[in-house]
Formats: structure tokens, C-alpha cells, sequence
């Protein structure tokens, strides 16, 4: 919704900027980063710069700390050594009384007791002689007194002897080693010389006790904030003013304490910090600063990421749209709530000749309004406005800039925002000039055709293929059939619709039209088929072909031509033409009349002779039997030669239906010979026949076969006889033979042969180089052949040197019966040289 706004919005202007707007957004977001830099760069120097000032802070406290720690190391090594310095000079001043004599084991006892009362880390003082004997012990531990006062003590002996030994001879107070009880703790005795001038009167002993010392002289302030321990030299804590371990990490510093020397040193540790809350709340406020303001800035980076995303979206969606609106062929218009044109698409511009600014903010008639139409289209424009556009839209002319008409269709439909307000009427224009010149060029085309279809005088009929349904009739069918199936399948050479077989078990036997055998149908060719329906008794000839119909389903078309006028009109060709060629015979029959007579006259003369012979014989009654019985038989003899010949002119003049016999071909050429030969001996020509071959059985009409050959053989005896009538043994010969799938009977002869001119008219009916000739006899023996698909042509037979000697007339006739298989698709062996040789 919020691109339609955005689109509805930038609609009008996107035109103009739609060029330039995109590159700012393709090139990757960048930008959209760098705002956030600043800040982000800002929050790190801070966080340098912070953390820069915390570090210092934390440096200058330590080294604050660290001074204080060494200030107060300094005062507590102070502290100590004034108290030891004081302790010594105490002892000193007790080391002179003792010179002085003054002193006396009282007086010892109250000087020293007055001294370890101002130092109670001295816990045992004494007076030892030269020969290192102790006299008058103060001890204020009576258990170290004793160990001290044991001269078997060995540490104490060697720690105590050392130190005497060298107070002695350094004549100065001199410390011993550090001393260390059962129990761990530290002592040190400080060994002072007692000298009366050269004489060493011994030492005045004091021992004094490490925790003691630490005690008393370490101000309480001090230990409250550190915890101070003295150790020896090998790093051994011998006391401390607190208990609690020491961390690893704990800052300590040591100084030598001199006195009493010996490796002892005083260490002071600083305690952990105590946090410091300004600084470690500055601390934590800064970083929660810090990571509140990184964070608001990566929510904010990703809100404009976000947006961003949704923002390219929304302008791939826009331009996607634009582009859209701009390739679409259909012109779109946009009317606010009362009207007015708010937007047009470059399709509608380009449609209407007018610009965006000729329409944009106009309100009605718009400028595209046919002038001649304006209450019918300001009619359409209420019914828009007023939500009552019909749903199938609008067909209107509409005006282009230039004046000219075009026809559109305006589908209208509400404009919604995104907040589902309707905010005017959005209309899609096609221009249907095209389409409508389309349709209208379609109906009429259609009502040509249905007109020819209409017309035509063929029945045209549609049948479904799986189902006995008429798809289509012409008016012809109809006027024939109705509109009932039957007239179609009746055609297709099936009878009628039988409703049962499609309905029963045999479906197997029929196909899918219902009750149709399948054979019938499925020939499906587009070979036309003759068929006589009895109903009307008509012939028709019948087209059938599979087509697919409109609805995709496979459906036969029929076209059946009405033939019968036809049909009727080949039957009477046909008898006629049996009526000419029983005429022709009639008149060959004729034209041998005398010669038929003279042949007949023969053997009635011989019979007469023989009879009139025997009669004489019988009368003069001087014959036998046996004497009659040869003139008997040949008499017989002559009789059987006229009834041969009266049979032959009987059977050759018979009229009789044409009829294709099996028929032996040498029982045609007898006959054919014994008719013929009648007439060529008349002119002493000779018929030789040459039938070396055994020849098949052809299927024939004999009586049409004799009668072509008779005519062939007549032709060629007159021809020889006018063109050489004094020719010495003339021959005509009629060689039979097979070829190929056909029986070949040639008459050749030896006459003029047939020139040029003639040979391209022989076969032409009536035509004819005889004066009596009716030249009807070649016709008819090409039409009598060709009827038994066989073929008649004529040659020309050359000597070597180009010398005719007179015309062969081939015959070619199948083998076989007439559908046979033996002939089946075989041709008649072609006239080779019919025009070559002549
Ligand atoms: P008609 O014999 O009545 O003339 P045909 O049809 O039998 O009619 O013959 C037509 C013509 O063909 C003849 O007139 C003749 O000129 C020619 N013709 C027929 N047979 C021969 C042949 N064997 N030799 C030469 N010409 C022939």
C-alpha cells in the first residue's frame, strides 16, 4: 500500500526524474553508514580519552600511594631505629655506670628493669663478664632468661659468643645474629662492651624481641593501615602487626633496619584499595554511557538499514511499475472523486494523439471526446462517477489530436489508497479498431463461408467420433437427411445408426460411432467412395475425412457430392456404347456378307455334290454301303464346316450383356482367325497365327476380345490388299505372347503403315481414310480394351534401313481376374514407339 501511495504520489513526476532517481539509490548504501561514523568515531575518541584520564588517575593515585607507603615506611623504619637508638644509648649509659663502679646488682637490676620498662622489646637483659659469664640476669621472660642464661644453648652460644666477641674487640655495641625460639619468633641480642679503660669487664646484654620491637615502636595509625612485618634476610616474616596473608598482588616496600642491621628490614604492605566509588562509578557510567550510545547508534543503524531496504524496495517497486505502465499498449486514466483527469499513462497519449498537459487537471468533455457524441460519453462518465460503469466496460469512439476516430473499450474500476478510501476511478483503454475490423472481417468471412457451405448442392455433414452426434449439417444434408446422424453414417456406407450395437457387449467389433463398424470408418481416407442410398435413391459420391473438431475431439467430416445425374448418364453411355459395338459387329458382319455367303456356299455345294453323287450311286443301285459311307461322312464333313461357320457368325452377331469369363486365349484367336480368314482369302492373304508361348486363362468378354482382333485382322488385310494388291504370298500375323503380367496379341501386317497425320487420329471416332469406311471400328476396340484395362496402340514396322514395311497393332490385356492380384496396381506395357517410329 505504501508503494501505490508512493507511486500514486510520484506518478505524474516520475516521468520527468525516472531517469536520474535510480543511480542515487544503486549505488550501494555507503551513505547510508557514514552518518553513523561521526558519532561513532566521537564515542571512540571519548572513550579514549576517558579512559586516558581514568588510567592517569589511577597512576597518580598509585603513585600517591606508593609515595605515602615509602613516607610511612620511612617513618616507621624512623620509629624503630630512634627507639633501638635510645635503647642503645640507654645501655650505654648503663655499660659506663658499670665502669664507674658505681653500679651494684640493685642498682643493675633497677637501671635495667627502669630500661625494658621504656622498651619492653627488650626481654632480658644481663651483665656478662669478660669470661662471658651472666651475673645479674633481669629477665622478663623467665623461659628465654633461662634458655639465654644456658650456656649449652649452641645457637644461642654462637649467636651470643659472635656478637660478644666482636663487641669486644670493636669496642663498640655490636648486634648479634638474629636468634629464632621454638616456636618461630625472632630475637636479637645487642651485645654492649663494658670497658674501664683497656680492662673489658664483659658486656651488658639485652636482648631483644623482632615482635617486640615492631610492637612498640610502630605507631598504631600506622598498623591500622598497613600491615608492617620485619624480615630476616632470607625473606622470613619473624613479625608482623596483622595475621592476615599477604596477596601476591599486594604492594609492600622494604627498608634495612639499621639498627640492629643483621639483614632485618622492615616491610610495609598497602592493603587493597578500598574501592574508590567516584572513580569506579565514573568508570561504569562512562562505559553504560558508552555502550547505551553504541548501542542506540547500531539500533539506529539498523532502523535505517531497515529503511533503507525498504525504501530500495519501494523504488524498484515504483520504477518496476513505471516501467510497466510505460511498455503496456493499454492507455490508462485516472479521475479524481468528481471527474477531473489526474493522471494518464504514455499508452493513453500515444492512443489519443493528446499530451499529459492537454489532459491532466481537465474536466469534462475532455479534449478526446468525439464532438458528436458529447451527451453519450458525458452519460458514460456519470455512470462512472456514479459506480454504475458496467463490468464488461464501455465501447466508445474516441478523438485523436488530429481529428481522427478510433473505437477503444474503457474498463473502469474505484482507486483505493492505502487506507482503503476510495480516491477516484482508474480506466484502462484498449484501442479495438484493430481487433474489431478483425472480427467483423471473421463474420463475414464466416457468413461467406456458411453461405458457400450452405450452397453448395453436396451433402456436408460433422460427425463426433465418440459419440453418433451431427456436429454440423449443411442446408443440403438437411434437406436430404434432417438433422438426424442416420444420413451421415448411411454415406459412410454403414446403414443406419444402430443404437443397441453401441450400447451392447460388441463393442470390441464397433468403434466409438456407436454401432458403425469400425472398418467403415476408420478407412478415413479422403478418397472419394461411390454409394447409392436406397432411401432416396440416390448416387453420391462421398468424402471422408478425420478432422479435429472446434471442442479438440476428433470428428469426421463428410462431403457427399449427389453423382446420380451422373451415375444415370455413364449407365446410358455404357448401353450405347454395348449398342455400337453390337452394330459395329452387325456391320462387320455385313460387310462380309458375300464373303460369309461365298465361305457358306462352299461347303452347301459340296454337300449338294456329295448328296446329288450318292443319290446316283443309290438310283443306279449299283453301290454297297461301303461304297456309300465315304461320301456320307464327307458330306457330314461339310455340314460340321457350315455350322461351324453359321455357329461363329451367330455367336460373334449374339447380343448379349457384356460378361468377363475365364477364357482361353487361343479359343478368341481361333475364332477370331476363322471369321477373318474369310474375308483375307478373298484377297488371297494368309492369317498365320504365332502362339508359341502356353498362355494363361484371362478373365474376359470373348465375343468383345474377337471382336477387336476380327477388326484388327480386317483392318490389315484391306490395308495390305489396297496398298499391294498384287503382293506374291501375302502374310498377316497375329503373335500372341506374354509380357509382363499381360498377354500381348500383335497383328502385324504388311501394308502402308500409318504416316504421321494419321497415327495422332486413328483411334478418333469417325475417322476414316476409306470411302465406305464409317471409322467407328479402331474407337471401339480401344474403348473395348481399355475397358478390360488393357491397352491399343499402333507401331510402325521399319527394316533396318528406314523402309516401312507395314503397321503392327498391339493389344496388351491383364492376366488374372479383374481385381485381382496378378494385374492388382500393374500397368498395360506402354506404347514405346508409337510416335518415335513413325
Ligand atoms: P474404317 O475401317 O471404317 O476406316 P477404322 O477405325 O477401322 O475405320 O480405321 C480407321 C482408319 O485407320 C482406316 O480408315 C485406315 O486409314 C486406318 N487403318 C486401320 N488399320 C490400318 C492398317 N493396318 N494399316 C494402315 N492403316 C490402317
Amino acid at each position: 500500500m505504501l508503494t501505490d501511495r508512493l507511486f500514486a504520489r510520484s506518478a505524474r513526476s516520475a516521468g520527468q526524474s525516472a531517469d536520474s532517481s535510480p543511480s542515487r539509490w544503486h549505488h550501494g548504501p555507503w551513505w547510508s553508514n557514514s552518518y553513523l561514523l561521526t558519532p561513532l568515531l566521537s564515542i571512540l575518541v571519548f572513550l579514549v580519552v576517558m579512559s586516558l584520564i581514568l588510567w592517569s588517575l589511577n597512576r597518580r593515585e598509585q603513585q600517591q600511594q606508593e609515595d605515602t607507603l615509602y613516607r610511612n615506611v620511612a617513618w616507621a623504619q624512623q620509629q624503630i631505629r630512634l627507639s633501638m637508638t635510645g635503647a642503645q644509648e640507654q645501655l650505654q649509659a648503663l655499660a659506663r655506670d658499670l665502669v664507674s663502679g658505681r653500679a651494684d646488682p640493685h642498682s643493675f637490676q633497677v637501671s635495667t628493669a627502669d630500661i625494658m620498662q621504656g622498651h619492653p622489646e627488650i626481654l632480658y637483659m644481663n651483665w656478662y663478664t669478660s669470661a662471658q659469664q651472666p651475673r645479674w640476669p633481669n629477665n622478663a621472660l623467665p623461659v628465654l632468661g633461662q634458655r639465654l642464661a644456658k650456656p649449652n644453648d649452641q645457637q644461642m652460644d654462637e649467636a651470643v659468643k659472635a656478637a660478644f666477641a666482636e663487641a669486644k674487640n670493636t669496642r663498640r655495641q655490636v648486634y648479634s645474629p638474629l636468634m629464632y625460639d621454638d616456636v618461630g619468633n625472632g630475637y636479637i641480642t645487642l651485645q654492649t662492651p663494658v670497658y674501664r679503660d683497656r680492662d673489658f669487664l664483659g658486656t651488658v646484654a639485652a636482648v631483644f624481641s623482632v615482635e617486640g620491637i615492631l610492637k612498640r615502636d610502630i605507631p598504631p595509625e600506622l598498623s591500622a593501615k598497613y600491615k608492617i612485618s620485619i624480615i630476616d634476610i632470607n625473606n622470613r616474616e619473624l613479625a608482623t602487626t596483622s595475621t592476615r596473608p599477604r596477596l601476591p598482588r599486594d604492594a609492600y616496600y622494604d627498608l634495612p633496619l639499621d639498627p640492629p642491621g643483621q639483614g632485618v628490614s622492615v616491610r610495609v604492605y598497602a592493603y587493597p584499595q578500598m574501592t574508590n566509588f567516584t572513580n569506579n562509578t565514573l568508570v561504569w557510567l562512562v562505559a553504560g554511557l558508552s555502550c547505551f550510545v553504541l548501542w542506540s547508534l547500531w539500533s539506529l543503524w539498523k532502523h535505517t538499514r531497515q529503511r533503507f531496504e525498504a525504501q530500495q524496495a519501494l523504488y524498484a517497486e515504483a520504477f518496476f511499475r513505471r516501467a510497466m505502465e510505460n511498455s503496456v499498449l493499454i492507455g490508462m486514466r485516472v479521475l479524481d472523486m468528481h471527474g477531473r483527469i489526474t493522471h494518464v499513462n504514455p499508452a493513453f497519449c500515444r492512443m489519443t494523439g493528446w499530451d499529459e498537459s492537454d489532459l491532466v487537471g481537465k474536466n469534462a468533455p475532455f479534449p478526446y471526446w468525439p464532438r458528436d457524441s458529447y451527451p453519450e460519453m458525458q452519460r458514460q462518465l456519470d455512470m462512472t462517477l456514479r459506480g454504475k460503469a458496467p463490468s464488461s466496460g464501455f465501447e466508445l469512439r474516441v478523438r485523436r489530436k488530429d481529428g481522427s476516430l478510433f473505437h477503444a473499450r474503457l474498463y473502469v474500476s474505484p482507486l483505493i489508497d492505502s487506507s482503503g478510501r476510495q480516491t477516484g476511478w482508474m480506466s484502462s483503454m484498449t484501442d479495438i479498431t484493430e481487433p474489431k475490423r478483425a472480427r467483423e472481417e471473421l463474420a463475414a468471412a464466416h457468413e461467406r463461408f456458411t453461405t458457400v457451405l450452405e450452397s453448395l448442392d453436396a451433402a456436408v455433414s460433422v460427425l463426433a467420433a465418440d459419440e453418433a452426434e451431427l456436429l454440423f449439417a449443411n442446408r443440403y444434408y438437411r434437406h436430404l437427411f434432417g438433422i438426424r446422424p442416420d444420413g451421415h453414417l448411411e454415406l459412410a456406407g454403414g446403414g443406419g445408426f444402430d443404437s443397441s450395437a453401441a450400447s451392447s457387449d460388441s463393442i470390441d467389433m464397433v468403434d466409438a460411432f456407436a454401432g458403425l463398424p469400425a472398418a467403415a470408418l476408420t478407412e478415413g481416407s479422403a478418397d472419394a467412395q461411390e454409394v447409392y442410398v436406397q432411401g432416396i435413391q440416390k448416387w453420391f459420391e462421398v468424402r471422408r475425412q478425420y478432422i479435429q473438431w472446434v471442442d479438440g475431439h476428433l470428428a469426421q467430416m463428410q462431403i457427399a457430392t449427389d453423382i446420380t445425374t451422373r451415375k444415370q448418364a455413364q449407365e446410358l453411355a455404357r448401353q450405347q456404347d454395348e449398342k455400337l459395338q453390337f452394330t459395329s459387329r452387325l456391320m462387320t458382319m455385313g460387310e462380309m456378307a458375300s464373303s460369309l455367303a461365298h465361305e457358306l456356299n462352299q461347303p452347301l455345294a459340296a454337300i449338294n455334290n456329295y448328296c446329288s453323287g450318292a443319290v446316283a450311286l443309290v438310283k443306279s443301285g449299283r453301290t454297297t454301303p461301303d461304297n456309300l459311307l465315304p461320301v456320307l461322312e464327307k458330306t457330314a464333313q461339310q455340314a460340321v464346316r457350315a455350322g461351324m461357320i453359321i455357329k461363329r457368325i451367330r455367336e460373334f452377331v449374339k447380343r448379349s450383356e457384356p460378361k468377363r469369363q475365364a477364357t482361353r486365349v487361343a479359343d478368341i484367336v481361333a475364332d477370331a482367325v476363322g471369321l477373318a480368314e474369310i474375308e483375307a482369302r478373298k484377297r488371297r492373304i494368309r492369317i498365320v497365327t504365332d502362339m508359341r508361348q502356353r498362355l494363361p486363362v484371362i478373365y474376359v468378354d470373348p465375343v468383345l476380345i474377337e471382336q477387336v482382333l476380327v477388326n484388327l485382322l480386317k483392318n490389315a488385310a484391306e490395308a495390305m490388299h489396297d496398298a499391294r494388291p498384287n503382293a506374291v504370298d501375302p502374310v498377316i500375323r497375329l503373335v500372341v505372347k506374354l509380357d509382363s503380367g499381360f498377354v500381348c496379341l500383335s497383328v502385324v501386317d504388311q501394308g502402308p503403315g500409318v504416316d504421321e497425320a494419321t497415327a495422332e487420329r486413328l483411334f478418333e471416332p469417325f475417322y476414316s481414310t476409306k470411302s465406305d469406311g464409317m471409322g467407328m471400328g479402331l474407337n471401339i476396340c480401344r474403348s473395348i480394351i481399355e475397358s478390360h484395362r488393357g491397352r491399343l496402340w499402333v507401331v510402325n514396322n521399319v527394316e533396318s534401313d528406314g523402309h516401312i514395311t507395314g503397321a503392327t497393332f498391339h493389344c496388351s490385356l491383364p492376366i488374372g481376374e479383374p481385381d485381382g492380384p496378378s494385374n492388382g496396381g500393374s500397368e498395360a506395357p506402354t506404347p514405346q514407339t508409337v510416335t518415335g517410329e513413325l
